[in-house]
């Protein structure tokens, strides 16, 4: 069968978009996203991915259709990450039973105003949100006590805020 140049333009920039989708959901995972939305960005490439390709080879749309097609699928994946992103910054961090507080040791109770830090997959808990902050004022020296093995706090929840910020964001307020 015979390939214009129009064709292979469509061809290449539908698999820039694929590669695109691919990292997204890489990217997605590393950053710590519930995989159920790596799983559907995923699964949305794919299913486009498999009919733009069988439709082309098959002819069964104009090349035209073969670029909004895929242009759909690239823009429902976006959709779905950006929606990702948004409810991880929403979900609380899951209490784990017999939590203590990193500065206190004190027992944290779902009832009680606590806060949390993220370092990667680590997530440390705090009864109240000034022991947070103390921890992040006296962070090397809390390191040591605690024996923690963390570089760098990327994450901050708390109760009050409802949401998880950057730590650039958190002192910015
Ligand atoms: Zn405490």
């Amino acid at each position: 069968m015979q390939i214009d140049e129009k064709g292979l333009i469509v061809l290449a920039s539908s698999r820039v978009f694929e590669i695109v989708e691919v990292f997204l959901a890489i990217g997605l995972m590393l950053k710590g996203v519930a995989i159920r939305y790596v799983i559907l960005i995923i699964g949305i490439a794919l299913t486009f991915f498999m009919v733009s390709i069988f439709g082309f080879f098959m002819k069964l749309f104009p090349l035209g259709f073969s670029f909004v097609w895929d242009s759909l699928g690239f823009s429902l994946t976006l959709l779905v990450a950006y929606y990702s992103l948004r409810r991880m910054r929403l979900e609380p961090p899951p209490l784990p039973k017999g939590c203590r507080c990193a500065v206190c040791s004190a027992f944290i109770r779902e009832d009680h105003a606590f806060a949390a830090l993220k370092s990667g997959s680590i997530i440390l808990f705090f009864d109240s949100e000034e022991h947070m902050k103390s921890f992040l004022e006296n962070f090397e020296e809390y390191k040591k006590l605690r024996g923690l093995r963390i570089e760098r706090v990327e994450w901050v929840y708390s109760r009050a805020l409802g949401k998880w910020l950057s730590l650039e964001e958190y002192q910015r307020l």
